[in-house]
């Protein structure tokens, strides 16, 4: 069923850090206790070398959220619930679905995080391209030092700190194929992020990586056939009830009274909607009452 691409959702965000914001450049450390407290870069073709944030470190990071939020509800019986991250946890979805030949079984049987972010058997639905900067990055060097945990005591340094403390990166967060619960939860992370509850990048406990969130624009592609401007459609609404049984989908499936577009566009089977800001917020807040109340 998931070969087809039913429906595809690009949401093109702003992020500027509001304090510092350190991302560090991975790698293995000579000196575990000093790691490398470089910003991690990349070349761009037209930028040249550049500091970002890479996809992944968002996604870890939003992974991490969305699990804590499914394990207060923990439904078993419905995908508000969170298996245990560690893929070699037999309770993990990865260990508990690692003999399952069958992809509906498989997506069924996976846990909330799982089926937006995906395991070693399953693919996920959503991702963060990276992150790059659109203008010039304020970037400071601050001196650190590490605190054991034992004794409190001053542990090593003081080593340097690459921050960023002004500027904006921007980058996409992609969706498809997706139930409309699962943009809900997404919707809420974002949300959290932007209020300073989900922080990015290194230091969270010293007061880094609150970074502020604009939503710059959303596009939705959905299969044009019984499209409407106003409704919004996630898996279910696509396929027939054996696949909602089967795959385990949950409503709802058709959320009505949604903003209307700023564009629409027909391209070949798809109809493609663009939504401002302001649109996008009132289709959030939509999607978050709806999906996430307890049911
Ligand atoms: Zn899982």
């Amino acid at each position: 069923m998931h070969k087809t691409r039913y429906n595809a959702l690009r949401i093109k965000l702003h992020l500027s850090p509001r304090g510092p914001l350190l991302i560090k450049a991975g790698g293995i450390s000579a000196n575990p206790t000093l790691p490398d407290m470089q910003f991690v870069r990349t070349f761009h073709p037209e930028k040249g070398e550049t500091i970002y944030i890479p996809g992944s470190s968002l996604k870890g990071v939003v992974r991490g959220f969305v699990e804590k939020a499914l394990r207060t509800i923990d439904n078993q019986q419905s995908w508000q619930w969170a298996c245990p991250t560690f893929p070699d946890d037999k309770a993990s979805c990865a260990k508990r679905l690692q003999e399952e030949e069958k992809s509906s079984y498989i997506y069924g049987h996976s846990c909330g995080a799982c089926r937006i972010f995906g395991h070693t058997r399953l693919k996920g639905r959503a991702a963060f391209t990276d992150f790059l900067p659109v203008n010039d990055i304020k970037t400071e060097i601050r001196y650190g030092v590490a605190i054991s945990r034992l004794s409190h005591a001053v542990g090593a340094g003081p080593f340097e700190m690459e921050i960023a403390v002004a500027g904006t990166f921007e980058g996409h967060l992609i969706l498809e194929n997706f139930e409309l619960w699962q943009l809900g939860l997404l919707a809420l992370a974002l949300e959290a992020m932007n209020q300073g509850l989900l922080k990015v990048g290194f230091g969270k406990n010293r007061g880094f990586g609150d970074v502020k969130v604009e939503v710059v624009e959303v596009t939705l592609e959905e299969l044009a056939y019984g499209a409407q401007d106003a409704v919004w459609r996630g898996l279910g609404a696509f396929v027939g009830d054996p696949e909602i049984q089967s795959y385990r989908l949950f409503g709802p499936h058709r959320i009505e009274g949604m903003p209307a577009p700023e564009q629409v566009e027909t391209v070949g089977f798809y109809v493609r909607r663009v939504y401002g800001p302001g649109a996008w917020h009132q289709a959030a807040r939509h999607l978050m009452e709806l999906t996430l109340l307890p049911s």
